[in-house]
């Protein structure tokens, strides 16, 4: 059932023990919007419990309140909760946390893929970040910001905008952003913490690079990782920005193995609608930056990923 925002904010209101989740492989936008919402719902004497079913990298430690963060484990006890709150992502990538939190859901997300309808829904696809909705909820609740609730808020609308560089990014978001800066917020330590990469992550790098391969006239460009280099890379968060930069390019695609015949796509486009090439794999994400799993041999998931990208750019003419 789709919701208003008027409406999101009364079933916030509505409850008293409340458990936040967000995606597997989360983002400055996953983490950033649920400790920013579990800090606003504790200011209005809520009793808020974090689960993110994966690890958090580290250069989130930077955002308060991240120590809240739980991840699901087998002796787990069921969490009592009046409501279970999934941000930035339809229920599909939430891991386990459904099995250890049997309350009544409400999504808010801002993925135009999101098609959930049977739970209560509010998905707004023109904010450029979930935390943007974290902010109107804030707003609709009358709670005032903090530094704590400011600074994680901030992240998700930085880190999701490419820190205002995407064509997500509105004046609404400029807006946003110049208001929690209000609350000490500083650029500049945001995005120094969310781009500090480890030596070895770098050494990584150099050998992804490696892999680049160009395709369809030109059109897409491609890193592809296979088994061996991907377990040797601890992350490769940014590492598709360095060819979607490459001039001609409209679609970038990066290919990494995460487990044995389970490939990860991330893709990043211009102007091609790549959410659709996602979505056909049963993923899905923006129209210009969207991902999917391919349970699939490495050579195999490649083979696929370039056809389905050659022929998105094919119909183009
Ligand atoms: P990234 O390439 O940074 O992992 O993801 C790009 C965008 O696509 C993000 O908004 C992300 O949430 C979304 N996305 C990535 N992988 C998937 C997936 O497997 N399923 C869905 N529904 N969305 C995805
Ligand atoms: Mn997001």
């Amino acid at each position: 059932m789709k919701l208003t925002l008027d409406k999101t904010a009364e079933v916030l209101r509505g409850a008293q023990r409340i458990v936040l989740t967000a995606h597997v492989n989360p983002d400055g936008d996953a983490i950033g919007s649920s400790l920013g919402l579990m800090h606003i719902l504790r200011e209005m004497g809520k009793e808020v419990s974090v689960i993110i079913d994966d690890d958090i990298p580290s250069i989130f430690s930077i955002l308060p309140g991240i120590e809240n963060i739980q991840k699901t484990h087998e002796n787990m006890q069921e969490v009592p909760a009046d409501l279970l709150v999934v941000l930035d992502t339809a229920l599909d990538r939430i891991g386990k946390v459904q099995e250890f939190v049997k309350a009544p859901v409400l999504n808010i997300d801002h993925h135009i893929t999101n098609k959930e309808d049977k739970v209560r829904v509010y998905v707004d696809a023109k904010r450029a970040a979930t935390c943007e909705i974290v902010y109107e909820l804030a707003k609709e609740l009358e709670i005032p910001f903090t530094r704590d609730s400011a600074l994680c808020i901030y992240t998700g609308i930085a880190t999701d905008s490419g820190f205002f560089r995407y064509s997500n990014t509105t004046p609404f978001t400029m807006r946003a952003a110049a208001e929690l800066m209000e609350y000490e917020v500083m650029p500049n330590y945001v995005s120094e913490a969310m781009e500090l990469k480890s030596y070895e992550v770098v050494q990584g790098m150099a050998k992804a690079l490696s892999t680049m391969n160009v395709f369809h006239d030109g059109k897409a460009a491609g890193l592809f990782l296979n088994d061996e280099l991907s377990a040797s890379i601890e992350s490769t968060e940014g590492f598709i920005d360095m060819i979607r930069v490459i001039e001609g390019v409209d679609v970038a695609v990066l290919l990494k193995c995460k487990a044995e015949n389970v490939c990860r796509v991330s893709m990043r486009s211009k102007r091609t609608d790549v959410s659709s090439i996602a979505m056909s794999f049963g993923g899905g994400g923006h129209i210009k930056a969207a991902g999917c799993t391919l349970e699939m041999p490495f050579e195999q998931a490649k083979k696929t990923i370039i056809e389905a990208i050659d022929q998105a750019l094919g119909q183009q003419g």
